[in-house]
């Protein structure tokens, strides 16, 4: 675990968050800067900076961080008014935290380009 990595010491504790959910490969909190009703972040407890390190041993848990995602939206009823995950990478997308990370934003219209 890098201990300069925000995530990894959110995950830790070091760093207190509002956790949403958690099992043995991921761990959700709400994000500190919500932009929108529903904003929370879903990071693998595995370190690495980003979508460009998927490794094919890692692909499953990219689909499990997306299954968890999906069953918080349920949990808070956003799952038939629509919800966007978000897998930002690098400087043009505005990836502003290097541990890989899923937002799930939901709870109102979302404007956007995709
Ligand atoms: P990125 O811009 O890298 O895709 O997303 C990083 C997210 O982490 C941002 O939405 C930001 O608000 C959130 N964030 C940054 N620092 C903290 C923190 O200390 N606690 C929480 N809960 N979220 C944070
Ligand atoms: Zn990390």
């Amino acid at each position: 675990m890098p201990a300069d990595c925000l995530f990894c010491r959110i995950i830790s504790g070091q760093i207190p968050s509002t956790k949403v959910y958690e099992d043995e490969f991921c761990y959700a909190f709400k994000d500190i800067a919500p932009k929108a009703p529903v904003h929370d972040v879903f990071v693998p407890k595995e370190h690495y900076s980003s979508s460009l390190e998927v490794t094919e041993a890692r692909e499953k848990n990219i689909g499990h961080l997306i299954r968890a995602a999906s069953d918080v939206a349920r949990q808070k009823g956003i799952d038939s008014s629509g919800y966007r995950l978000v897998l930002n990478t690098n400087a043009d997308a505005g990836q502003t935290v290097f541990h890989l990370h899923l937002h799930l934003l939901g709870g109102q219209a979302l404007g956007g380009m995709a």
